[in-house]
């Protein structure tokens, strides 16, 4: 049987991200992954002909520069088309658009309220320091402070500092973010509900939670950290939809020698003596490592691929108890034409960046009350994009894409999650009825769509609970917590068992850092 240096359970862009880097070392590496095309989430496919989507993620911020640089990503075919505007329609009347023109934005945001024209820039400089500390601590392992290692005490020391530099306003501002809700948090520096949220959302993505629960505020500023071409807090499209980025970081890894085998999921990491040493394919195919490395979840490791008999009790106790409860779902749409908005807007340069149908707090925060008691919203959070505006590659001729990130459509409704089929059909028609509210002719346009709840996310992507961050975002599942007190530097209990996925620090979005921090922790420990 051959053997490997490195084993990854996963192809998603973490995976791959893992293997790039391991190969690039010299390592001898395999990815298995379950599905028959790569990129997990990060993945573009032709579900109705003609049609490319992104099935699940749709837009890009935080994939960090010098992965791109150091995997060689845009001569292996990367490229971002990056997004200038964010736009909120109302049922009646004008929409507001940002651009990433700051005047521009103070022009549209002062047709809704002076103030907040005013403070919006100051806002904006406000995350920007933030989000530039931020970065500092998504570059690296997490810092451990429970550890006496010189070099982890310098780290925390060097990281206290730099926080020290920024004065005494940051400080206050950071505390103010790590325990607010993200409506409250917006709530001083704007007025307007039209402007507060669009922007409240981004606390609320991927996270069981309300605009008004405390802790969202730093969500959104996780939100605020990326940048495309080196501009900061920029978003883009992938050209040819998500999956482009996948591909390229797979290309990668093949250029450094990494092998890739698709249609070939792991049912069991084969555990001797404590020890990690090979996997089990569902097919009953044995592949051997030095080193076994899951992208997937943490719930689907160790439960799944490892199992509770060769944890300790305490562990199997705290990855139960890590938090994934997804809430949202996506609905991928083909379009004959584009719609026609009821804001008397015309042109569609305003629909080229982000579509937020997230008119007020209280419809955010409405929204959540069903989510909470076992329901999908009657009126969701729907962030869309129609990237075929942008990369005319997705979509023929004169026809468009329209992607839908949908909130709340909560894992846990009270029929229990595996009703979830029977009620995907109405899921599906809730969006589309909200969509109609805004674009009355929406239902006209439509050729076909496809409709992901939280049950397809975890059966057919492999994300437990429909997770799309393989754990919420929350606080208490950052950082040294992340996934579990102890066990935050991507190593896990069984030796040579090793993690990199979305589940490990800094966490999810397509990124890639758990990806590289995981490679390079391994490679650092001599394996
Ligand atoms: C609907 C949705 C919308 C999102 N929107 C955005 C967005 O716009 N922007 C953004 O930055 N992030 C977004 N995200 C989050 C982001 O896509 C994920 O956090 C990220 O892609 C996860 O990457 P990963 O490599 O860690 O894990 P995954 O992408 O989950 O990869 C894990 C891989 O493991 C495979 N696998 C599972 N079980 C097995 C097995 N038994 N054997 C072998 N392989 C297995 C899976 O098929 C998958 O390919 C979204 C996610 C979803 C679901």
């Amino acid at each position: 049987m051959k053997k490997y240096d490195s084993i990854i359970i996963g192809g998603g862009h973490n995976g791959l991200t893992c293997a790039a880097y391991l190969a690039k070392a010299g390592k001898k590496v395999l990815v298995l992954e379950r599905r028959h095309v790569l990129g997990g989430a990060a993945v573009s496919e032709e579900i109705t002909k003609g049609f490319t989507y992104s099935v699940c993620s749709y837009v890009v911020s935080l994939l960090r520069p010098h992965i791109i640089r150091d995997l060689n990503l845009t001569k292996h075919g990367l490229a971002i088309l990056p997004l200038d505007v964010s736009y909120c329609p109302q049922i009646d009347g004008p929409g507001l658009a940002r651009w990433d023109d700051p005047q521009k934005s103070k022009r549209e945001i002062a047709k809704f309220s002076k103030k907040d024209a005013e403070a919006y820039p100051e806002f904006a400089m406000a995350m920007r320091k933030m989000s530039f500390f931020a970065r500092n601590i998504v570059d690296q392992v997490a810092p451990n402070p429970n550890s006496f290692n010189p070099k982890e005490l310098m780290k925390l020391l060097k990281l206290g500092g730099e926080f020290k530099a920024h004065g005494e306003d940051f400080l206050y501002l950071h505390n103010k973010l790590l325990t607010m809700s993200s409506a409250d948090f917006l709530d001083m520096f704007f007025e307007s509900d039209i402007l507060k949220a669009p922007m409240a959302v981004s606390g609320i993505i991927g996270t069981f939670l309300g605009v008004r629960s405390p802790g969202t505020a730093y969500v959104l500023l996780h939100h605020y950290m990326g940048e495309i071409d080196g501009v900061f807090r920029s978003w883009g499209f992938a050209k040819g939809g998500t999956g482009g980025i996948s591909m390229a970081i797979a290309r990668s890894a093949q250029a450094f020698g990494a092998e890739i085998k698709t249609s070939a999921g792991v049912g069991e990491v084969v555990i001797k003596n404590g020890k990690a040493g090979s996997v089990f394919l569902e097919n009953g195919d044995e592949y051997q490592a030095d080193n076994i490395i899951s992208s997937c979840d943490p719930r689907r490791t160790f439960l799944n691929f490892v199992g509770e008999k060769h944890l300790d009790t305490d562990f199997v106790k705290d990855i139960k108890r890590f938090k994934l409860r997804g809430s949202s779902g996506k609905v991928n749409i083909a379009l004959d034409r584009l719609p026609k908005f009821n804001d008397g807007r015309s042109g569609t340069r305003h629909l080229r960046g982000d579509v937020a149908i997230a008119p007020s707090i209280e419809y955010l925060e409405k929204a959540y009350d069903e989510a909470k008691y076992g329901d999908f919203s009657r009126r969701p959070y729907i962030n869309m994009v129609i990237p075929s505006l942008t990369d005319p590659t997705v979509a023929p001729k004169g026809k468009h894409v329209m992607s839908c990130f949908v909130q709340y459509a909560p894992y846990n409704i009270k029929e229990g999650p595996e009703n979830w089929p029977s009620k995907k059909e109405a899921f599906g028609e809730t969006v589309i009825d909200t969509i109609e509210e805004y674009a009355p002719d929406i239902r006209d346009c439509i050729i076909d769509k496809q409709v992901l709840t939280p049950w397809e996310i975890e059966k057919d992507f492999g994300m437990s609970e429909g997770n799309i961050f393989h754990g919420e975002l929350s606080l208490e599942q950052l950082l040294f917590l992340r996934p579990t007190a102890g066990w935050a530097h991507y190593k896990t209990p069984i030796d040579n068992l090793w993690m990199c996925g979305s589940g490990t620090h800094p966490g999810g979005g397509i990124m890639g850092s758990p990806g590289e921090l995981a490679a390079k922790t391994i490679l650092k420990s001599g394996r």
